[in-house]
């Protein structure tokens, strides 16, 4: 297995955002100690450069907090930059088994020998070639995820500080995740810091004194999270081609992350079996092709439960056309999979289930249709078998929408279970799950409810500021 791409790695243009923005949300005593964190991090960085390197530009949750956190980064005087590393198939096969097998799930029951590993290393050499000319001694450098913890020890040799943050872990530890674990550790014990998203994912070996929990966050000015009136979400889906009927023309313009203007384009093809008419209410799952988003077994428990849900009650479910996320070989298969499932499914069912491939070749456009689909779906289910954190769940709830979702991973931090949302006891319980569903359908009241505490919590707990403010402190304690 020789790695077929030995260029260089891919730096991401990424803009800056006043952090100002960002306040405008916070009580003032909450944006004042951002203010004071901004001015501190200033100080402390100096001209250092602090890098972000993982394996993917758009596509999953950490692609989308890095466009967010580095340009508010950016605007508060941050040289913060993001490179995307590059592989091959062989590669990218092994990083996917990596994650399934930490997720505590056993993938394509391939290997994670001894070849796998010296191809990891081989290709993880090449791209280390390409950074030795842009990393500098004391810089920062933060490391996303299995992908490209085998960089550590060579970017230290460097004279870099780095750190290794992992999205995703079980909740509990078993012979796959150890075996999984056991591929990285060489490579993570190096790093001066461990990040994780909850206490829960940290493995037993990590030195306790190194990690750092810091749960993720999201952006309430993206294309995926900005405001948007209820003409612009109709609009948008109905150019879309998600829901029937023309698009008015006055509502498809959208504000892409730089701040200029774009119109949504009239696409086909995006949803099998067609669109669904103007005036039906829908239950919405988004998530990557991923097994472990379970979309089938969504698909399925709706199914079954049709016999008992209101009659104008439809399903969406929606991920990215399965080529736009590169670091992810098993998105075809898994999109595959689902449309099997609802192929088989009578007529009567298909009807009322619509899945949806959202193009993305235009990230801003992906992010705006995503936005009205979330604003516009009547609750939003996450029925993941295992979940790192789960944006998809951060931003319906910000949304105000109810969420019904796994309580599995970070799901379960984000979601105070009857309060900001309802949670899943078992995620491969598709009666349970299908009876939940229809429970919250026949209740506007209790939807409401759920949805409003659900925008307080992420406002409370899962915006930038907080986040921000959590990687300043581990900056200072890593410089001293
Ligand atoms: N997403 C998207 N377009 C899609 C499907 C998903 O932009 O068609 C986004 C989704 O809105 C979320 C991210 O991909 O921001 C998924 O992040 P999450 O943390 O839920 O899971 P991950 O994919 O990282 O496992």
């Amino acid at each position: 297995m020789k790695p077929q791409q030995r260029s260089s790695l891919t730096e991401v243009q990424v803009g800056a955002l006043p952090l100002e923005l960002l306040a405008r949300l916070l009580e003032p005593e909450r944006a004042a100690r951002l203010e004071a964190y901004a001015e501190a991090a200033r100080g402390l960085l100096g001209d250092r450069v602090v890098w972000n390197i993982n394996a993917t530009a758009s596509g999953g949750g950490v692609a989308e907090m890095l466009l967010a956190l580095l340009a508010y980064a950016r605007g508060a005087g941050v040289d913060a930059r993001w490179l995307v590393l590059n592989g091959d198939p062989d590669f990218f096969r092994t990083t996917k088994r990596l994650h399934n097998f930490l997720h505590g799930s056993l993938g394509d029951e391939g290997d994670l020998g001894e070849r796998e590993q010296q191809h990891y290393e081989a290709v993880l050499a090449a791209n280390l070639e390409g950074l030795t000319e842009l990393i500098s001694p004391g810089d920062l450098v933060l490391l996303h995820d299995p992908q490209t913890a085998g960089l550590v020890t060579g970017i230290r040799e460097l004279g870099a500080h780095v750190v290794w943050r992992a999205h995703i872990g079980a909740d509990m530890s078993s012979r796959v995740t150890e075996a999984g674990w056991s591929f990285l550790r060489p490579y993570v014990s190096a790093a001066e810091a461990v990040i994780f998203s909850r206490a829960e994912f940290v493995p037993r070996w990590v030195d306790p004194g190194r990690v750092v929990v810091i749960p993720p966050s999201l952006d309430p000015f993206s294309p995926k999270n900005r405001e948007l009136g209820p003409d612009e979400v109709e609009a948008t889906l109905r150019a879309a081609g998600i829901v029937d009927g023309d698009a008015d023309e006055a509502h498809l313009d959208f504000a892409r992350r730089d701040g200029s203007q774009a119109r949504v384009r009239q696409h086909k093809g995006v949803v099998m079996g067609g669109g669904m008419a103007p005036d039906v209410r829908y239950v919405l799952q988004v998530s990557r092709w991923d097994r472990l988003k379970d979309m089938a077994g969504v698909v399925t428990g709706f199914a079954a439960a049709l016999d008992s849900m209101p009659e104008d009650v439809h399903l969406v479910v929606a991920g990215p056309r399965p080529e736009g996320v590169s670091d992810d070989p098993e998105g075809a298969e898994v999109s595959e999979e689902c449309l099997v499932t609802w192929l088989e499914l009578p007529d009567r069912a298909r009807r009322r289930i619509h899945l949806c491939n959202v193009p993305t070749d235009d990230v801003d456009e992906n992010a705006h249709i995503v936005n009205a689909l979330q604003r516009r779906a009547d609750l939003v289910v996450q029925k993941s078998v295992a979940e790192g954190f789960g944006l998809t769940v951060t931003e319906p709830m910000w949304k105000a929408r109810a969420v019904l979702a796994s309580r599995v991973g970070g799901i379960q931090d984000q979601i105070v279970h009857g309060e900001s949302g309802v949670l899943l006891d078992d995620p491969r319980d598709l009666a349970g799950f299908g009876r939940a569903v229809t429970t919250l359908m026949r209740d506007d009241g209790l939807r409401a409810r759920l949805g409003a505490a659900a925008r307080e919590r992420v406002r409370d707990q899962y915006l930038g500021d907080r986040h921000l403010i959590q990687y300043v402190d581990l900056f200072a304690s890593l410089l001293g």
